[in-house]
């Protein structure tokens, strides 16, 4: 049970660790460090029943998974995502389906964001004992450039200004979070790319009308489709930025889906009940360094980028395994033998990607490398569609490539798979 349950139980006031936003990063950051016994308090402005149903990704990468395995934090996934190993290009009115599975033995998981989600607070609260705060308010990040940082915010309960104080802040309240204005200015640089584009993002309450993800490249815009569950799947349609989702009526929304997604031989779309309809700017960012003093960002917090490889989720994951392992070693270590009764001497444990020091160069090889596969592959759904004869040769060159040169459909599986030996 968390300390707000209890109202009568004063909320403890210092932490190892406090951790900002209970999206994937900050609970997976939360489990790791309770695991190790490091005390920490995870503070969230949204309430428990809202984050465990908003839904936002599905596609996992499967070193993810075995990462989150090792941490004891994939049980319910491994038990129910399903597995996929391909995905479907549609163009030139035909289907071009890129086995990947076949290409490398990897394959990805498919499973709702929400459902991990539940799946990491309930582990966090019920099984390792995690204080987290839900429905906070106001939240400030203070000190962060001296040894005795502190995090503030506005209790729901009673109203009253709250301070916890800490040895180190995660950063992980997403891409409208607070912590990132944190870092002094002078000392980190925001780098943005804005595609010019929006995707309608759709979820239909309707099974998918293929067993894998298709990409539809059309000369009037990108569609796609991504399987969620039998029951709901996850479309997107591309449509000029900021334009607005009352545009895009029932009707207008499956028409343009079977246009774009139409192939020859292709079993028709199942159509279903709209249950999500909204506008994305297409855009990415990316902020380096991505820690500064005792403040260390993770996830959307630090680096955004567009759903057009399905890897945001995957790099939030990437750096919360990083920074909850540097973490513990890091506190294991000062404490000298054995703070956190795990039974082992920090010294013994192995220091993550260079720790603490290297967190941020460790997080970023990776996200430079995913922000530029998803350039490229954005290139590929929307260059068609800009009316220029000349990119849409150079689109349908790039397509033809994946399906006549082995080695080029063996670099495009270990990008999508996120599976390179080295970032
Ligand atoms: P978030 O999930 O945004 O979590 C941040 C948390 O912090 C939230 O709970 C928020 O309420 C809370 N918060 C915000 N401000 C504060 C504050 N001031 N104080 C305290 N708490 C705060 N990625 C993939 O890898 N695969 C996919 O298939 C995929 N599909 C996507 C589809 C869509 C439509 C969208 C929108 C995104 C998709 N993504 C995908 C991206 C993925 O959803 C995000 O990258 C992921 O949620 C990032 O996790 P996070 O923990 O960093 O941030």
């Amino acid at each position: 049970m968390n300390s707000l349950e209890r109202p009568n139980t004063p909320a403890p006031q210092r932490a190892s660790v406090v951790v900002v936003g209970a999206g994937p990063a900050g609970l997976t950051v939360g489990n790791i460090l309770r695991r190790a016994g490091v005390d920490c308090v995870v503070l969230e402005t949204e309430t428990r029943e809202f984050i465990e149903q908003r839904p936002r990704a599905g596609v996992i990468e499967e070193w993810v998974v075995r990462a989150l395995e090792q941490r004891g934090l994939a049980g319910n996934l491994l038990r129910k995502a399903q597995r996929h190993t391909a995905c479907e290009f549609r163009f030139d009115g035909r289907q071009h389906r890129f086995s990947y599975g076949e290409l490398t033995g990897r394959h990805h998981f498919v499973y709702p964001q929400h459902l991990l989600v539940t799946d990491l607070v309930r582990e966090y609260t019920d099984v390792r004992d995690g204080d987290i705060r839900f429905g906070v308010r106001d939240v400030q990040v203070h000190d962060v450039d001296t040894d005795r940082p502190s995090v503030s915010y506005t209790c729901p309960q009673s109203g009253q200004r709250q301070v916890v104080h800490c040895e180190f802040v995660a950063g992980c309240d997403g891409a409208r979070g607070v912590t990132r204005r944190a870092l002094p200015p002078e000392q980190f640089r925001v780098a943005r790319h804005d595609y010019g584009i929006g995707w309608l993002s759709l979820l239909a309450e309707a099974p998918p009308s293929s067993d894998c993800v298709l990409f539809g490249i059309h000369e009037d815009g990108f569609a796609g489709q991504m399987p969620r569950s039998p029951e709901v799947t996850r479309y997107y349609l591309q449509c000029p930025p900021g334009d607005d989702p009352a545009n895009w009526p029932h009707e207008r929304v499956w028409a343009e889906l079977r246009r774009r997604l139409a192939a020859k031989g292709a079993p028709e779309l199942v159509e279903g009940r709209l249950i999500e309809k909204r506008m994305l700017d297409m855009h990415d960012y990316v902020v380096e360094p991505m820690a500064s003093g005792r403040l260390f960002l993770a996830g959307d917090a630090a680096h955004l980028v567009a759903p057009i490889a399905a890897k945001g989720m995957n790099l939030a994951l990437h750096d919360a395994f990083l920074l909850g392992d540097a973490l513990v070693a890091h506190l294991m270590r000062d404490a000298g033998s054995d703070r956190f009764g795990t039974g082992r001497a920090g010294r013994d444990r192995p220091d993550g990607d260079g720790g603490l020091e290297g967190y941020s160069e460790a997080c970023l090889r990776r996200v430079w490398d995913y922000q530029e596969f998803s350039q490229w592959l954005s290139e590929v759904y929307h260059g068609q569609a800009a009316g220029e004869p000349y990119r849409t040769g150079t689109t349908i060159a790039r397509l033809r490539r994946l399906f006549t040169s082995p080695l080029a459909a063996a670099a495009f599986a270990e990008q999508y798979l996120g599976t390179a030996e080295r970032y």
